[in-house]
């Protein structure tokens, strides 16, 4: 596996504002240039140096010849009777990755991908079938936003500057995997002179990478979600080979020791399989381990994945598990499965032609798509 690609130039849109500065001084400009700058890559989605008019030309010719700006190609777009919308793009080494846009009243949310595959293998997910080819750098993750938010100012369907409301880190990868990267381009989404997105706007979802679980919330502050997905070690490894690593009780420990922002809870995620995590013994165990930490479920219907052996558990199944849980004291939540006909949700990416290539004509990519409240 290729790590991450090095481009061959400095990726502006990776730089922090200090690297900027740095980067600045090094060409003998003055500091405030870095600003003015980083609010055009960030504020304002600027593709190319040639659009930050207020430069002098000089330095604008300068940055053109010596440095790059990450920009994702849109391959294929889908636009789904409720609204959302799969974006397909395609990476300058010629990978493919996706984001989804998902409308709901106020709320607009993208999901985020954050490598290209993901490792972690989980049985029920398309993207775990690939394996891991590399991970994002920091401007192809924020790249995604930003293409999006511009997308959605052009096409009239959000108002600028910004109409992303919510971000989630629930596309391709797992987002602690590649935590450098996923760590910067949070600095720059809640950054005053970015996109300025709250704290508490952003999700990043593990798959329970438990050593990095406790540095996660030391060292960013966003909100956190775990994918559960069983009650029992022998279930979950099973479908997600990152527990045969660390199991349920180390996961929920290294969730007791993160240091939680007053009035958060950390989101566990359950997708429900009919008769494998469905039981009534599921039930009650699922309520017993999450009341183990401020916790609120959110509760999925599996997506039926072509080629993966799982059924998704009925409508009404997946109800009384919601009813269940808040009988036994837990907050919980049934999550639509949005996008359903432009096959917008869970594990659906392309296997075909190894990982992060580019799919076959009429099959859609994309992964778990967990709608987070
Ligand atoms: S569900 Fe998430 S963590 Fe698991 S294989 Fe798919 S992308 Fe990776």
């Amino acid at each position: 596996m290729e790590t991450s690609r090095t481009p061959e130039r400095p990726d502006l849109r990776s730089l922090s504002l200090a690297e900027l500065e740095e980067l600045m001084a090094s060409l003998g400009e003055r500091a405030y240039r870095a600003r003015q700058i980083y609010r055009w890559l960030h504020r304002r989605y600027a593709t190319s140096v040639e659009e930050m008019t207020d430069l002098p030309k000089g330095l604008r010719e300068r940055l053109a010849e010596t440095t790059t700006i990450e920009v994702l190609r849109l391959d294929h777009e889908a636009r789904s009777v409720d609204g959302t919308i799969k974006f397909r793009w395609e990476t300058r080494d010629g990978r493919y990755i996706e984001s989804v846009y998902m409308p709901e009243a106020k709320r607009k949310t993208l999901c985020v991908s954050s490598q290209v595959g993901c490792a972690m293998g989980c049985g029920f997910c398309a993207t775990g079938t690939m394996g891991l080819a590399r991970h994002l750098s920091v401007g192809e993750i924020v790249a995604q936003v930003h293409q999006v938010n511009r997308y959605l100012i052009e096409q009239g369907l959000g108002e600028g500057p910004r109409p992303l409301t919510n971000l989630v880190f629930m596309g391709m990868g797992e987002p602690l995997h590649n935590f450098e990267s996923v760590k910067s381009a949070l600095d720059i989404l809640l950054s005053e002179d970015g996109p300025n997105f709250s704290q508490r706007q952003i999700t990043v979802s593990t798959a329970g990478l438990v050593p990095m679980i406790e540095r996660f919330g030391r060292e960013t502050p966003v909100k956190l979600a775990v994918s559960l997905n069983a009650t029992t070690d022998e279930v979950r490894d099973r479908i997600m080979p990152v527990n045969r690593r660390w199991k349920i009780a180390e996961l929920l420990e290294a969730c007791r020791r993160f240091p939680m922002k007053q009035g958060r809870r950390i989101v566990f995620e359950y997708v429900l399989f009919d008769g494998l995590n469905d039981t009534d013994e599921d039930l009650e165990r699922l309520a017993r381990l999450v009341r183990q930490v401020p916790a609120k479920v959110n509760l999925i219907q599996y997506n039926r994945n072509e080629g993966l052996p799982y059924e998704p558990s009925s409508e009404q199944r997946v109800r009384e598990f919601a009813e269940g849980l808040l009988q036994r004291g837990v907050q919980a939540m049934v999550r639509k499965n949005r996008g359903r006909d432009i096959l917008a949700a869970c594990g659906q990416l392309a296997a075909q032609g190894g990982p992060g290539r580019r799919p076959a004509r009429g099959v859609q990519t994309g992964r778990l798509l967990r709608v987070l409240g």
